[in-house]
């Protein structure tokens, strides 16, 4: 009999199987997969990500073989602003999360899951957790009163604990076993295709968008660089007829700078693709159950936090369980806390947020006017970063008090950027799908 089971062993499951056995738990955690592998996913991992690893303590094995940045550059529409998430923003968030802002580290990196997760599994081997990949779990055990009390696997085996936590990503086996209904869906979201690129040496942390598209470039493992394009889902159909062609079409039409480094760079690996990634939420827990990570919420990549949330996921759930299995509180206190914390209002603009952007409509004029004027207010630039990547609320920096930035001598200093040159014929172009046009050329 274990405290925990846990199903899936990635970046949420390996995290919450590791907090509990720190905190003196038996935990079995199970995966189907074997590592290292990948799972379909790109892979930036944000500061905060990076202190989630940094308080695992995997974060030196992840920088000795992965490149680090503490800026980033956020292109709209040609309009460029570097900055980095501030330092204070972070331990604000960590104190109000956890109560505690040990191991915050500004650094953030692009690593590859293959690598990422097979650190995290050996870590919390390292923990004391009892880890079996290659196990797939087939069924779920209740008692007569529904409540969960273990899993079965394929092999037929049967394994009993006083809670069951999913981890098993946004298809969860545990939730369509449970009958959980997803809610809050938002169906409009991008298509994404990646590829790994060697001869871009130092490769810049940069994300462009222009209009409906959207490109990030960013170092990883083994001097290679990451380069991604997405666009609407809508569009996804005429990109994936030439994912090639269409993959330097699109860098084209976002970066010309980008476009021309990619030419000129040597791709080492297949491209990478998915045309779905619809948002949803689950509900969190039940009667010996509990999900983390996309089990429970999962979002599009446009913004690459997945991975950072299932690290903040896991340390939330752990918090919860430890406090609930250790005696501190009851069950249902214990839950209560990690709803409270994961549906707070600051979570739900931040998933209304995500599901906006992934909509990928051409940036309105006052949006790039807000960009516009941005450039030489680096506080006001590394604050819109932390609200990009969750790190400040997103009421606070799109607040009408913020709104000074768009003030009338603002607006001046807007003018005389390209972007605002015939800004009604490029929003109208912008509005066309590319990709069905070169379609159309193509089978002329
Ligand atoms: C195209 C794309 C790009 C992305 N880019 C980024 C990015 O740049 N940065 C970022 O932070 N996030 C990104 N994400 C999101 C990120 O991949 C996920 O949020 C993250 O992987 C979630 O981790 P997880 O541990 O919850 O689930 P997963 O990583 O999906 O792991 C679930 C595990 O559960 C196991 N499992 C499932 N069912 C069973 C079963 N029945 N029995 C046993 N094991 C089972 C699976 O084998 C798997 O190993 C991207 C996602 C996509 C689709």
């Amino acid at each position: 009999m274990y405290n925990a089971i846990v199903i899936g062993g990635r970046c949420a499951g390996a995290a919450v199987g590791t907090h509990l056995a720190r905190r003196g738990l038996r935990v079995l955690v199970v995966d189907r997969s074997r590592f290292p592998s990948d799972v379909l996913s790109t892979h930036f991992v944000w500061p905060h990500g990076a202190s989630y690893l940094n308080r695992l303590g995997v974060l030196d094995q992840v920088r000795a073989v992965t490149p680090a940045h503490t800026s980033v550059t956020v292109v709209n529409d040609g309009i460029a602003l570097r900055g980095s998430v501030p330092e204070e923003l972070l331990r604000n968030q960590f104190r109000l999360l956890h109560d505690d802002d040990s191991g915050i580290t500004q650094e953030y990196f692009s690593v590859r899951r293959h690598v990422l997760d097979k650190l995290l599994v050996d870590n919390a081997v390292r923990a004391g957790v009892e880890f079996r990949e290659g196990y797939t779990v087939t069924e779920l055990l209740r008692d007569e009163d529904g409540t969960v009390v273990g899993i079965r696997g394929r092999d037929g085996s049967e394994e009993r604990a006083q809670v069951v936590i999913g981890a098993d990503g946004r298809n969860s086996f545990v939730a369509r076993a449970l009958g959980l209904e997803k809610f809050d869906e938002r169906p409009r979201c991008t298509f994404a295709y990646w590829s790994y690129f060697s001869g871009i040496p130092d490769a810049e942390a940069q994300i462009h968008r222009r209009g409906r598209l959207g490109m990030a470039m960013a170092s990883t493992n083994d001097g290679r660089t990451m380069v991604l394009t997405w666009g609407p889902s809508e569009w996804a159909a005429q990109f994936r007829a030439d994912v090639e062609g269409n993959f330097h079409r699109a860098l084209g039409l976002i970066s010309e700078q980008a476009a021309v480094t990619v030419a000129q760079a040597r791709r080492e690996e297949r491209f990478y693709g998915t045309l779905d990634q619809a948002a949803f939420l689950r509900r969190l827990h039940g009667p010996g159950w509990l999900l983390v990570g996309d089990a429970e919420s999962f979002k599009d990549q446009c913004t690459a936090l997945g991975i950072t949330h299932a690290l903040r996921d896991a340390e939330l759930a752990a918090e919860a369980v430890g406090r609930w299995l250790g005696g501190e509180t009851d069950r249902d206190t214990a839950m209560a806390g990690y709803a409270a914390k994961r549906r707070s209002q600051t979570a739900a603009a931040y998933y209304d947020y995500v599901c906006t952007l992934a909509e990928m409509k051409p940036l309105r004029h006052d949006e790039l006017q807000l960009f516009a004027i941005l450039r030489g207010n680096q506080t006001e630039i590394d604050r819109f970063i932390a609200t990009h990547v969750d790190v400040a609320p997103v009421s606070e920096f799109f607040d009408p008090s913020n709104v000074f930035l768009l003030n009338d001598t603002a607006k001046e200093s807007s003018r005389g950027h390209e972007a605002f040159t015939d800004f009604e014929a490029a929003y109208r172009e912008h509005q066309r799908n590319p990709f069905q046009r070169a379609e159309a050329e193509a089978s002329r």
